[in-house]
This record gives structure tokens, C-alpha cells and sequence, in this order.
């Protein structure tokens, strides 16, 4: 999705849906690097021409991973409450605090820091004065940065990283200091339409192993799938995943057509989140005592798909946006 001019293939955001989507109907999982598809478009659409340069280093793959780091322990859904700042110096940021669940940060050689520039004052929105920096972990690793990984029930490869009076250049920030909070929630529609992708391509995944074993398993003497009590719970899990994909595809058109698909995009994640857990959950199901032994994978793609009802945004905070800014309904916080 990187542009031609700075050596990407300048894919669509469809072309990207397919592409995660596919990897994770073939029973794959594209957290080792789907971050890559929208955190850079931070850097492309407010980066300056000199922060580009890393882009054909991306494209290529000579780059490693980058990194989101956003939440930390007191600040998770409340973005406005974190608290690692970034005091200008000289030319230099000086960086202190913390940051959890930051994906593959070991492996990452960039990273797209959310950090406080200026203290919250009254009168002032808690998300305002939040700027973000571009952090290049090769310099600053042992340098003020420190990176513990966090052992979780499915891996994404999460970390918690540490500042202490890193130095990242003045040089590094992207855009306004100040306007932090609003680049980073810019690039929220296509993470959400690509979360909805994978979500919906693990849907079909389970679904065609629950329907496989089904067909194959054979119980006082018939298969399983004869069964409607078998049956009902999958095929209500196919159309619910067949609904989740229309919306999908309409927060794509709506994206690609240049408009803002807030509503779609958060619903077609939220629906594709449901529908994978709900498929998970039939696969599991369908497959007896089988479907908890590691040699038929669902297990894992039980654990995995479960994620997705918290991160990278939970299904109550979405039902919050719609709530309040698709209904009109009071704000909740
Ligand atoms: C594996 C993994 C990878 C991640 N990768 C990254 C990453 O790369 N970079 C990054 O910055 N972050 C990352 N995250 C963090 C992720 O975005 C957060 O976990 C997620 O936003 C939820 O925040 P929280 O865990 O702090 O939950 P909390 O904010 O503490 O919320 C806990 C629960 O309370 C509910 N809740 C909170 N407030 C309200 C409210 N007002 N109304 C209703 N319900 C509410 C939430 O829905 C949630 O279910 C990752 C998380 C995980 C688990």
C-alpha cells in the first residue's frame, strides 16, 4: 500500500483486505505484520519529505517491522490519559514513561510513538497536546529504550517498553506537536477494515473445518452433520459471516471513495469480530474433544480469534461511537 514513487506496489486498501483476508481463510495469521499496512500511512499522510525517506526501505523489506506504541497501563482506551512525555531539548525530544502491548517492538526497526508534548490544562481537550514521534529503534534500544516481552494466550508478539530519558531528534516529529491524537485516529478507518478482513477470513476458515468434520464424523452410525443441532449452529455462523462481509465491502467502497466510513468501518469490525468468535466457538463445538487438541488448529484459532473483541479497539467502545455519534445518544465517559 506504500505509493509507486517511493518503491510500493501503491495498492488499494482492498487489495490489502484480500490479501489479509486470504492469509486467514488458508488457516494463517497476519499479526506479525498487518500493523505495517496502516501505522506508515501515519508517516505517509503527515510525515515531511525527509521522514519518507524510510518508506522505499518499508517497501523493500530492508527495514524491519514497525511498531504502534500507543497504550500504556493508566492510559488504554482513555488515549487523552497517557502519560509518557516528550520534552523538546534542543534538537532533541527527551522521552520518559511507558508503553504496554506494543506488538512486535523485538522485531520492529521503527517505531510510531504517541507521546504527551504538553502538560493537560483546564479548558483544554485531555487528547490535545499529544504529539506523535518516529523512533528508530536501532538507535535507541539501550539507549533510554527497553523492551520486555509479554507472554499472552496467542502470539503477537506483544512487549511493554520503557523510557528513560530516551533521545529521539526534534527532527523526528511528525506534523504540528499537538496534533498527535488526531494523526494517529486519521488512519482508525483502514485499521478497522482490515481487522474486519481477518476477522471475516478466520470465519471461513473455521467454518470450513467445522463443516468438513461434520460431513466426516461419524456418530451412532451417521455423521455428525446430519444432525441438526450439528447443522443450525454452523450454518447461522455462515450467513452471520455472509452479513459481516456486505458491510465490510461497503465500508470499502465508502473509504475508497474518498468519504469517511467511520460508522461502517467500526461496525464491519465489530460484526467481523463477532462472527469469527461465533465461528470459533461452532468450530470448537462441532469438533467434540478433537477441537481442543493442538494437532487440529482450532484450538489456536480459538485463542486467536478471541482477541479481537478487545484490540486493537474493544466491542463496547464501539458500540460507545455508535452510540453517541451515529444515534445522538449522551456520551457514556
Ligand atoms: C495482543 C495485543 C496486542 C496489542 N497491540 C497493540 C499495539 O501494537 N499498540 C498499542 O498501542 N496497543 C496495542 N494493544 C492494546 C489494545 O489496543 C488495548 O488492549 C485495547 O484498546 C483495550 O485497552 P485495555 O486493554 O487497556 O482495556 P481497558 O481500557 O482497561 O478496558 C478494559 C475493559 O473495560 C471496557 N471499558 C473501558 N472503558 C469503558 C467504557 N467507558 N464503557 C464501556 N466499557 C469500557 C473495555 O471495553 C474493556 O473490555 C494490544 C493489545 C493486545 C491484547
Amino acid at each position: 500500500m506504500i505509493p509507486e514513487e517511493y518503491g510500493g506496489a501503491g495498492l488499494p486498501l482492498s487489495a490489502g483486505a484480500v490479501i489479509l483476508e486470504e492469509i486467514h481463510r488458508s488457516g494463517g495469521n497476519t499479526g506479525a505484520c498487518h500493523a505495517q499496512m496502516y501505522t506508515m500511512g501515519t508517516l505517509l499522510r503527515h510525515g515531511s519529505d525527509t521522514q519518507k525517506r524510510y518508506l522505499p526501505g518499508i517497501a523493500d523489506g530492508s527495514l524491519r517491522l514497525q511498531a504502534f506504541g500507543v497504550t500504556e497501563p493508566n492510559s488504554s482506551t482513555d488515549t487523552g490519559a497517557l502519560q509518557t512525555t516528550a520534552k523538546r531539548e534542543g534538537d532533541n525530544y527527551v522521552i520518559n514513561g511507558q508503553k504496554i502491548w506494543t506488538s512486535r517492538a523485538e522485531h520492529s526497526d521503527l517505531m510510531i510513538l504517541l507521546a504527551r508534548t504538553a502538560p493537560i490544562t483546564e479548558g483544554t481537550k485531555k487528547t490535545s497536546g499529544l504529539s506523535v514521534l518516529l523512533v528508530d529503534m536501532r538507535e535507541a534500544l539501550g539507549k533510554g529504550m527497553t523492551v520486555r516481552p509479554i507472554r499472552t494466550m496467542m502470539n503477537h508478539s506483544a512487549t511493554e517498553v520503557f523510557f528513560d530519558n530516551l533521545l529521539v531528534p526534534t527532527a523526528n516529529l511528525i506534523g504540528d506537536e499537538g496534533k498527535g491524537f488526531h494523526y494517529i485516529l486519521s488512519g482508525m478507518n483502514s485499521e478497522r477494515i482490515l481487522i474486519a478482513a481477518e476477522c471475516i477470513g478466520d470465519a471461513k476458515w473455521l467454518i470450513n473445518k467445522a463443516v468438513n468434520y461434520a460431513n466426516d464424523r461419524t456418530v451412532f452410525g451417521r455423521p455428525i452433520g446430519q444432525n441438526q443441532g450439528v447443522q443450525f449452529p454452523i450454518a447461522k455462523a455462515y450467513a452471520n459471516m455472509r452479513a459481516t462481509e456486505l458491510m465490510a465491502q461497503e465500508a470499502l467502497r465508502l473509504y475508497e471513495e474518498g468519504k469517511n466510513p467511520g460508522a461502517e468501518a467500526n461496525m464491519a469490525k465489530m460484526l467481523a469480530s463477532d462472527a469469527s468468535n461465533e465461528a470459533a466457538n461452532v468450530a470448537i463445538q462441532t469438533h467434540g474433544g478433537f477441537g481442543f487438541a493442538e494437532k487440529y488448529d482450532i484450538e489456536q484459532k480459538f485463542r486467536e480469534t478471541r482477541l479481537y473483541q478487545v484490540a486493537p479497539i474493544s466491542t463496547n467502545l464501539i458500540l460507545s461511537y455508535l452510540s453517541e455519534h451515529v444515534l445522538g445518544l449522551p456520551r457514556s465517559y
